[in-house]
């Protein structure tokens, strides 16, 4: 251990635990400089029910247009806030701009439901619910069934009790919740039968691996299977090609989001995306 290496090593230590500290602390600053800049920006990702080819709705995905390093995905600045406060504050702005971008697309004619990421610091939050209704009635007319929350598998159960019932309370408002990143959180069945969430989305890793591993396909098909014996939706994640819808549709997961489909894209683009996918002849002869 630290002590037994000598001093040195312990004063290594230290300005290591300093140096990431300061990194921490200069992220902070940039992503509060972010927020008052509006250097925050959302792009959506199309849901499809790919036998019909109806669209389901679009799942909002934070990016960080930084001036100097151009569109920053959210995989390099989200998991290093993510129990710090300011991650609320992020996570607002996005129900906020999400709602914003529905009630705009409605008014240009485009009805369509949008979900956003929560994470677990912003739903255990005491004051979630009350933030959340009072975003949902600043709109007047709005309808909160347009609004889905995403919550990590991992987030739920990591306090069951709070989680549960903070989702209940979002379901008395009318707005649905789903697991992300099914699959890869170990919530036992005892749990998954108590939350209160309408869908399990097949996390992207089990859909990439299943055509060439059983053991993924194997599972793919058990979420299908548990989806349908608990009363959950189901949709997939990371749909790539025609080859992977085709193989989900015949297991009976209709629903899917992935690159194949439609890629996360600038709400300006949505309008020209829509015209496309509908007027394609076939994605799986729709
Ligand atoms: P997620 O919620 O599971 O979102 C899916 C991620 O997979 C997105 O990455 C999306 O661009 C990517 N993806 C979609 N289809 C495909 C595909 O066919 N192939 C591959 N390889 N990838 C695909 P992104 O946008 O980089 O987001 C990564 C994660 O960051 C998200 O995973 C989510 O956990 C988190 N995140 C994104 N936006 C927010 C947000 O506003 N709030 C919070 N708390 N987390 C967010
Ligand atoms: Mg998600
Ligand atoms: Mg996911
Ligand atoms: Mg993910």
């Amino acid at each position: 251990d630290a002590k037994r290496n000598g001093r040195g090593r312990l004063i290594w230590f230290d300005s290591e635990k300093d140096r990431s500290e300061n990194a921490l602390s200069q992220l902070l600053k940039q992503i509060e400089n972010a927020l008052d800049n509006d250097e925050l920006v959302l792009h959506f990702q199309p849901k499809v029910n790919m036998q019909t080819g109806d669209v389901l709705g679009f799942e909002a995905l934070l990016r960080w247009q930084d001036p100097n390093r151009g569109l920053v995905p959210p995989g390099e600045f989200l998991p290093h806030i993510e129990n710090h406060p300011i991650s609320i504050t992020v996570g607002n702005w996005v129900i906020q701009t999400a709602i914003a971008q529905i009630e705009r697309w409605k008014s240009e004619g485009i009805r369509t439901s949008v979900s956003v990421n929560i994470n677990s610091l912003q739903l255990l939050a005491p004051n979630f619910v009350p933030l959340l209704e009072e975003q949902i009635h600043s709109h007047s007319g709005f309808d909160p069934a347009d609004l889905e929350l995403e919550i990590l598998e991992s987030a739920a159960i990591n306090d069951i009790q709070l989680a549960s019932n903070v989702l209940e309370q979002c379901r008395a408002l009318g707005i649905r919740a789903s697991l992300d990143d099914f699959g890869t959180g170990y919530a036992s069945l005892n749990y998954l039968k108590q939350l209160p969430a309408e869908t399990l989305k097949i996390d992207q890793c089990f859909v990439r691996d299943m055509q060439r591993e059983a053991g993924s396909k194997a599972i793919v098909r058990g979420i299908i299977g548990l989806a349908d014996a608990f009363g959950f939706q189901v949709i997939a994640e990371g749909v790539e090609t025609e080859e992977q819808g085709k193989e989900l549709v015949a297991l009976g997961c209709l629903a899917g989001q992935g690159f194949g489909i439609g890629r996360p894209m600038p709400a300006a683009q949505v309008r020209e995306w829509l015209a496309g996918w509908h007027s394609a002849q076939s994605w799986l002869d729709k």
